[in-house]
């Protein structure tokens, strides 16, 4: 979600209030984090980049609401992207809220920096397989770290598989492939969805091969489980969109865009390609952070193609080449990921 965002208030069927707080988590770049009040309950799900700017709005937020940091009694993570946890850094000395979050995305909360370290290492090894060069690999390496470099390290206080995904009124989901620990949350009717679903794109994506509980076949069976999870809701609270009350239209729509992207990938890939040459047949001319992001998203692509036997290795000289296996498919890639979420 790009520019303002509104403040709002919701109410579950059986009376708890939610505070919907809007965060500029970058420049022109916001996110949602809520406040959840029901019964001895105030808990803030998400808390922004802790940039400036997001960690005033969110007290301003809180204000709006009527509580201060030290009425909050937990801090609930939908998952460990610095965009939805980098606020706690700055939250953590002004409250003493339980700080939760799935165990997968534990070292990311506690262990920033070895976590930080190790995955730029893996991003630098993909980036270079990718077949960029070493001063387009830097100059992503150098964006990829520096949105995370505000962060300090937090204790995680729970987590919610020890909690049978249960923690005070909320009932949690894990849906891994966006974020290892992503997990949605509902509250009587209302679901709080997280990234799972962003409108008009498919959320971001990188290879399992980079980290565990990453990649498209972990996302796509995730989207399965929430649209089965989430029946009978009836109000849907992202973290970057407006409200939704269709959430059958919008996991739709994020199939649809994955389809065309890869549809367009499998087109180009008639001739032996690397991962970053598929990715300007697809995604055009990028640079900067959205480079670093939709070559992520290709290698998402590309793996699944491979372990699902559509694509072969043509080259490995240091730089892996990748080219279609047989014809375009009529619909082959639609009835392969549709089979994969049916799985
Ligand atoms: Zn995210
Ligand atoms: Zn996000």
């Amino acid at each position: 979600m790009s520019g303002p965002a509104a403040y709002a208030r919701f109410e579950s069927v059986n009376g708890a209030v939610i505070h919907r707080l809007p965060l500029e988590a970058f420049p022109n770049f916001w996110v949602y984090a809520y406040l959840v009040l029901k019964d001895e309950c105030r808990i803030l799900i998400d808390c922004g980049s802790g940039t400036d700017p997001s960690h005033e709005n969110l007290l301003s937020g809180l204000q709006r609401a009527g509580l201060a940091t030290s009425d909050l009694t937990h801090i609930l993570l939908t998952h460990a992207h610095i965009d939805h946890y980098g606020g706690l850094s700055q939250l953590k000395p002004l409250t003493d809220a339980k700080i939760g979050c799935h165990e997968l995305d534990v070292p990311t909360i506690s262990d920033h920096n070895e976590k930080l370290d190790s995955m730029a290492m893996r991003h630098a090894s993909f980036l270079i397989e990718a077949g960029l060069d070493q001063e387009t690999v830097d100059a992503l390496l150098g964006i990829y770290r520096f949105t995370k470099s505000f962060y300090r390290s937090v204790p995680v206080d729970m987590t919610y598989e020890a909690h049978e995904l249960q923690i005070g009124p909320l009932e949690m989901i894990h849906l891994p492939g966006h974020c290892a620990g992503h997990v949605a949350m509902r509250l009587d009717d209302i679901i709080f969805c997280g990234d799972m679903v962003v409108e008009g794109v498919t959320p971001h994506l990188f290879p399992r091969s980079i980290s565990p509980y990453n990649g498209l076949d972990h996302y796509l069976a995730s989207l399965e489980k929430l649209q089965i999870w989430s029946h009978g809701s009836r109000l849907i609270l992202s973290g970057h969109d407006d409200i939704k009350t269709d959430l059958s239209t919008s996991i739709e729509a994020s199939h649809q865009n994955i389809i065309h992207r890869m549809s367009k990938a499998v087109e180009a890939l008639h001739v032996p390609l690397t991962i970053a040459e598929v990715c300007t047949a697809v995604y055009g001319e990028t640079d900067g952070y959205q480079k670093l992001l939709v070559i992520e998203k290709t290698g998402a692509y590309i793996e699944y193609f491979d372990k699902h036997g559509m694509i072969e290795v043509v080259s490995d000289a240091g730089i892996k080449k990748y080219r279609r296996l047989g014809g375009i498919p009529d619909d082959g890639i639609l009835s392969k990921l549709k089979y994969t979420v049916i799985e």
